[in-house]
């Protein structure tokens, strides 16, 4: 006999596991989220939030999309790719991007009534982790997924909490993996992930300032340069200095 019993067990709260939680929450489907860590993104990652992103959260309701987009860099602001020698240095180039060339911003309002934004992963996930769990979803944050065994009625997992060290058990009906790029779900179900992995190095560093004298004359999502990761997030932080990146 299992410890805890629901429909769906959600390993993972990022946007995958979150948005999951969410969708099955609003259909009032039993679904419990667990996370290893004891909160959700700390820090920058996904930023960039396309069109269908924003016709889910739409669907979840209007509420949930205008919340996103409360926080969100909007598009008209989004700005082009910037290519310098550095943050202050001499400018390559520069590439309307992100729907905002004339053409392009054509084809995105016929695609969507939905608007793309710029809106850091540390802003969405707790957007659709707390829809998620205001519609219903349980939570356990600090648990981890061990291993589960699957049968012909439903699934098994034992996870392990992280704050008492004790592993228990789950039984589900279904078991969704959104772990990550490095899923163990998806490794102890012997499912290949394609692609070449470690194709390139990059280094992320994370500051606070305000740029505004040295970018405003030129506004970018991302300013990439040689020495890239550094002026790309710095360009972020100046377009919505409220955020963390
Ligand atoms: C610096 C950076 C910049 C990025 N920029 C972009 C971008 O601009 N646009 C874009 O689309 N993507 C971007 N990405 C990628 C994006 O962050 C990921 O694609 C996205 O987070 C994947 O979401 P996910 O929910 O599948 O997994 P994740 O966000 O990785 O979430 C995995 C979840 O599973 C949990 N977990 C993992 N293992 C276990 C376990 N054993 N037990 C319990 N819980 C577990 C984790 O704690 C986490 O909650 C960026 C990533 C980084 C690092």
């Amino acid at each position: 006999m299992a410890d805890i019993t629901t429909d769906v067990l959600v390993v993972g709260s990022g946007p995958a596991g979150s948005a999951t939680a969410a969708l099955l929450a609003s259909c009032v489907v039993e679904v419990l989220v667990i996370n290893r860590y004891r909160w959700l993104a700390n820090t920058p990652r996904a930023h960039i939030t396309n069109q269908r992103t924003m016709e889910v959260l739409r669907d979840l309701g209007p509420e949930v999309e205008s919340e996103a987009m409360k926080h969100a860099t909007h598009q008209e602001l989004m700005g082009n790719n910037v290519f310098c020698e550095s943050l202050t240095g001499e400018e390559l180039g520069r590439m309307q991007s992100w729907g905002t060339a004339p053409a392009s911003k054509a084809r995105h309002q016929l695609a969507s009534p939905c608007e793309m934004n710029d809106l850091p992963q540390t802003f969405m996930e707790p957007i659709l982790f707390g829809t998620a769990c205001r519609r219903g979803a349980q939570s356990r944050m600090s648990t981890e997924y061990l291993s589960h065994v699957q049968d012909d009625e439903g699934v098994t997992t034992t996870c392990r909490d992280r704050l008492t060290g004790k592993d228990f058990t789950v039984r589900s009906k279904y078991l969704v993996g959104a772990d990550g790029g490095n899923s163990l779900v998806a490794e102890h179900l012997g499912l290949p992930f394609e692609g070449r992995m470690g194709v390139g190095g990059s280094m992320n560093i994370l500051f606070r300032a305000d740029l505004s004298k040295y970018v405003a004359h030129r506004p970018s999502v991302l300013s990439p340069a040689p020495m890239s990761a550094a002026s790309a997030w710095a360009s972020c932080v100046w377009s919505d200095p409220g955020t963390n990146g």
